[in-house]
């Protein structure tokens, strides 16, 4: 039999902390829970045991250290403490990792050094990040921890798909140029389409298309990505829930000289007040197709525009890739909403796509295949699981998989994927 293995997922955002407790045998999710309002008096611990009722209740949590004090006991109350000897590694969510982390990566003084070095490229998401990453070193220091970056997937993206035509000692200067996120998940929906079209992966194509609140579309070849949708910073590509995606740089050009707008009001105004919220209210792609049913032109509109946004990047990435075996929806929106799937493939039966109505419509499940029998590019459904690869990585990197985890193998050939180039892990080493 082998030996209890648990990994401990954190992912640290400014004011929650989401985690997910995982046995590596198996991969079963023992447990999953979210802290958020963290420094506000009404913060919120909910917490779901796998084999137990979910639990929620409100309380003071000052900041990060407390919301993993909380988030521990919780796991205590379950049997599942984090001073158990069966934790055997902690895996990060980190979101920016520049250049310099191609890799999941043992944490060091040094690998948090450079982390700290992005924060100026991701000011939103790095310092959340760290903070979780010092509180749980903290709490067990003792343990291997393990950060894995939304975009390491993506740096093996060719020079001519990451960089902007714009002066290159600007951008070299200030590391502007375009990294990519969503990675995690967009190797594993990648990974899975393989399985599921019984291919080898390292000869299938992909068009990954993450469809969640954030949204993002990826060109994979051959287990390498050659293109992404999202580029400095997470606000280029797809129509988002609150974020723009694509626009013509000179709208800001113009917010602030004709509408004298603050640079931080433009940022707002394209992060967080714009996509499917700024364009009909309602960011919920449920509550806008209920609206559209009611005949509502605006709710209409803004679901014509997110899908008009899709297909041209079907279609580029068609073209970047030249041969593409599978395209896949993923995440909120690409798992459950059939309506935008059929709408981002109209019409592109002449490239091979379609869905069958009948199998595009059953609900939930597992990875499935979407499009008609013998289309010449499969459709298909893959639910993400961030996390799960997030635990395998760490497991496997952790030096923790020897004990024949099939999880831990997928993980090292995922590792493996590079070869020309210096893993991070090494040059931390
Ligand atoms: P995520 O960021 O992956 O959690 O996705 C969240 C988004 O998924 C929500 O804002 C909704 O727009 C969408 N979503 C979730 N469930 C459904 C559903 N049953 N039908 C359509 N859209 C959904």
């Amino acid at each position: 039999m082998s030996t209890p293995a648990r990994v401990l997922v954190l992912n640290s955002g400014s004011s929650s902390v989401k985690y997910q407790l995982l046995d590596m045998n198996g991969g079963e999710r023992l447990a999953t829970g979210l802290v958020e309002r963290i420094g506000e008096s009404t913060s919120r611990i909910a917490h779901s045991p796998s084999h137990g009722a979910r639990r929620e209740h409100t309380e003071r949590i000052d900041d990060h250290s407390a919301a993993l004090r909380a988030a521990a006991a919780e796991l205590a109350r379950d049997g599942l403490g984090l001073d158990s000897p069966e934790l055997v590694a902690i895996g990060h969510r980190v979101v920016h990792g520049g250049l310099r982390f191609t890799e999941p990566t043992l944490i060091d003084d040094k690998v948090i050094a450079e982390i700290e070095r992005l924060v100026p490229v991701a000011p939103l998401h790095n310092p959340a990040n760290l903070l979780g990453i010092r509180q749980a070193r903290e709490l067990r220091p003792d343990l291997p921890q393990v950060a894995v970056f939304d975009t390491a997937f993506h740096t093996t993206m060719p020079e001519y798909a990451a960089r902007y035509a714009i002066d290159r000692a600007t951008a070299d200067e200030h590391r502007v140029r375009r990294y990519g996120f969503h990675g995690t998940s967009h190797a594993y929906v990648s990974r899975k389409a393989a399985e599921l079209l019984g291919r080898p992966y390292e000869d299938t194509n992909v068009i990954v298309l993450h469809l969640g609140n954030g949204a993002s579309a990826s060109a994979v070849a051959g287990g390498r990505c050659v293109d992404t949708s999202m580029g400095l910073t997470p606000l280029e590509g797809l129509v988002m829930g609150t974020r723009s995606g694509d626009i013509d740089p000179a709208v800001v050009f113009h917010l602030a000289r004709v509408a004298g707008m603050e640079v931080d009001a433009i940022d707002e105004l394209l992060n967080k007040k714009s996509g499917l919220v700024g364009l009909c209210g309602d960011n919920d792609m449920r509550e806008i197709r209920r609206r559209i049913d009611e005949g509502d032109d605006e709710a209409r509109l803004a679901f014509d525009i997110y899908t008009h946004r899709l297909r041209k990047y079907i279609g580029a990435y068609l073209a970047v890739l030249g041969r593409v075996d599978a395209v896949v929806f993923t995440a909120g929106v690409g798992e459950n909403a059939a309506e935008v799937r059929e709408a981002a493939v109209a019409g592109l039966d002449g490239l091979g796509l379609a869905v069958d109505p009948s199998r595009n419509a059953v609900r939930g499940g597992g990875p499935r295949l979407v499009s008609p029998d013998g289309a010449r590019v499969a459709v298909a459904v893959i639910p993400t699981d961030e996390e799960l690869e997030i635990a395998q990585q760490t497991f496997a990197l952790a030096g923790a998989g020897e004990s024949g985890s099939e999880g831990a193998h997928e993980s090292r050939r995922e590792g493996g994927r590079e070869s020309g180039r210096q893993s991070a892990v090494e040059g931390h080493a």
